[in-house]
């Protein structure tokens, strides 16, 4: 079979790598085309905040899908070495008010029954995980050490870079401008170079610009759109410089999310600063809130030496109902885009090489790009 993937972020680069391996029972190798308007890892996957976790009990078959992809990034870790842009590295939180402590017990212990690596530790353990860190004393502290981050671009690379040594043909620079029709079904893709590339399967994996691709062919995908006023999409993530005293792992504190960056200093973001950001934010609205998000991390992190080198503005690919879109879409067409893009991405790519194939996977029933839903309350 001809597979045109187009977009090379963490899903796109994750499926190109499962389509190469050696076809299974003497099945034809498909013949693979990663088309990238970039390079690999260059979209969101490359800002993300990149936290892989299942740390969402109360929709268990969405929590076991998670969980599933947590085991596919450690097979797939291991599979190149256990490389740098792997860090398994647990997540600490905490809380301080009377409603936050009870949400955050009542998370823990009904994570801890679904068998999830998940519990409650002590300032001491707290020191141990994360000496420079400081919380408030009192605070109810929750340690996963299960969870942990990736950094997406270089792992949006090796994972395109294994599928090219496997075979598959990479074309970076270009962008999918149309999907190619026949009637009903999609025949492949369009480049910006006028060039058409012919394939039996297109799969758009492009991320928050799946809509755009899509609408060519006239099919939907129920994307929040970053340009209506107070979507939820558009925020902003900071890099600081490298640091002495930064972190080990992941760390939730209130009002702040932080990990380590691939450079040696941190990796944060807010929400609640991206209220009244959009993607013409202004680069005066931008510096405010690098500097509030590294405020916030000189609290959590006392000795940090730290400035913020980048602020970025992003764009989550957002469904409306928080919930991955995966699935045929029409004869010859597959989509695959869904938040939480980096948790989910190995064994995506599992499942949908599976369903390319003829084998659909009841895992991915519940998110269909076709279903019906309504927004979903905080994704
Ligand atoms: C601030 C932030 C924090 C996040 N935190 C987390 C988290 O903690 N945990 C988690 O699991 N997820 C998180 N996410 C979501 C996660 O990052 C995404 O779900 C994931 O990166 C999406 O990967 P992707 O491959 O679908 O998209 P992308 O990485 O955007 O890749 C799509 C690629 O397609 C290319 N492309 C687009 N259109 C075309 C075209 N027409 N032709 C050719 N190429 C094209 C782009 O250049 C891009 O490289 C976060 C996202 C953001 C923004």
């Amino acid at each position: 079979m001809r597979i045109v993937v187009v977009g090379a972020g963490i899903i796109g680069a994750a499926l190109a790598d499962r389509l190469t391996r050696p076809a299974p029972g003497g099945r034809a190798q498909d013949e693979v085309t990663v088309v990238e308007e970039r390079e690999p890892g260059a979209g969101t996957s490359g800002t993300s905040y990149a936290w892989f976790n299942a740390n969402d009990p109360e929709d268990p078959a969405y929590h076991r899908l998670r969980t599933a992809a947590l085991s596919a990034w450690r097979d797939l870790a291991a599979e190149f070495g256990d490389p740098g842009w792997y860090r398994p590295a647990g997540n600490t939180t905490w809380a301080v008010t009377g409603e936050e402590r009870d949400l955050l017990a009542e998370r823990v212990s009904l994570l801890a029954g679904l068998g999830y690596p998940a519990g409650l530790i002590g300032p001491d353990r707290l020191g141990e995980l994360e000496p420079n860190v400081r919380a408030p004393q009192g605070a109810l502290i929750a340690h996963y050490p299960g969870e942990g981050y990736v950094h997406g671009a270089p792992a949006a690379r090796a994972l395109a870079g294994r599928a090219r040594e496997s075979g598959a043909a990479l074309v970076t620079g270009r962008r999918a401008v149309r999907l190619n029709t026949e009637g009903d079904r999609v025949t492949g893709v369009r480049l910006d170079d006028g060039r058409d590339l012919d394939a039996d399967l297109t799969v758009c994996a492009a991320g928050r610009h799946s809509p755009a691709l899509l609408a060519t062919a006239g099919v939907a995908l129920p994307l929040v759109d970053p340009s209506e006023p107070g979507s939820a999409a558009p925020c902003l993530v900071a890099a600081t410089t490298a640091a002495h005293g930064g972190l080990n792992g992941v760390v939730h504190a209130p009002g702040l999310s932080a990990r380590p960056a691939e450079g040696g200093g941190l990796v944060l973001e807010a929400v609640d600063l991206d209220a009244g950001v959009d993607e013409s934010a202004s680069p005066a609205l931008v510096q405010a809130v690098g500097a509030e998000l590294l405020a916030r991390a000189r609290a959590l992190v006392p000795g940090l030496t730290a400035d913020i080198a980048d602020v970025r503005r992003c764009v989550r690919p957002l469904p409306a109902d928080g919930y991955p879109l995966v699935g045929f879409q029409r004869p010859g067409l597959y989509t695959a885009v869904t938040h939480s893009g980096i948790t989910l991405a190995p064994h995506l790519a599992v499942l949908v090489d599976q369903e390319v194939h003829g084998h659909m996977s009841p895992a991915l029933d519940a998110h269909r790009p076709d279903r019906a839903g309504g927004p979903r309350a905080g994704w």
